[in-house]
């Protein structure tokens, strides 16, 4: 059975079928936050959020790139977010490759190169500055002024506010 189909029989047992209880897709706290897309990270349980709170955007790191901006500046512009929290995490699988690494790999199993960036780091810091920057900078967003940028403990739970 794959994981799929696992989930389909999940789905055809549960008795509300996941049907959202609030009427809006606005979420109610002008909030979007975007997070590394890592199975330990329950983010909802982070913040102590209800649902139709807030957007929740993740990607490998909880890195703004240009996909990102593309959902803030619709979450901002279509939706009415105003507030954005990055939020990355120690212990993260992007601060155990390298770009260069990791492209090579994928170069020589496929033949392909990727022109992507892998956005693989260092110092989880640095890449919440980095991120942080890009939303700030952008010439796309409406609110710049309430981005905040955190690392988030896996081993400890807690939030570290870096910028
Ligand atoms: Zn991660």
């Amino acid at each position: 059975m794959t994981a799929i189909n696992e989930l389909l029989a999940r789905h055809s047992r549960t008795r509300d079928l996941g049907h959202p209880e609030i009427p809006t897709p606005v979420p109610s706290l002008a909030l979007t936050i975007v997070t590394c897309m890592d199975a330990r990270i329950k983010v909802f349980d982070v913040f102590g959020l209800k649902h139709g709170e807030a957007h929740i955007l993740r990607n490998a790191g909880g890195v703004v790139t240009d996909d990102v901006i593309r959902s803030l500046t619709i979450s901002q512009r279509k939706l009415g977010t105003r507030e954005v929290i990055v939020m990355q995490h120690t212990n993260c699988g992007l601060s155990q490759i390298t770009d260069d690494e990791f492209k090579t790999d994928v170069w020589e199993d496929t033949g392909l190169r990727p022109t992507w960036a892998v956005e693989a780091f260092r110092e989880v810091k640095d890449s919440v500055r980095v991120s942080v920057e890009r939303a700030r900078r952008s010439a796309f967003l409406l609110h710049t002024d309430n981005v905040r940028g955190f690392v988030y403990d896996v081993a400890t739970g807690l939030l570290d506010e870096v910028v």
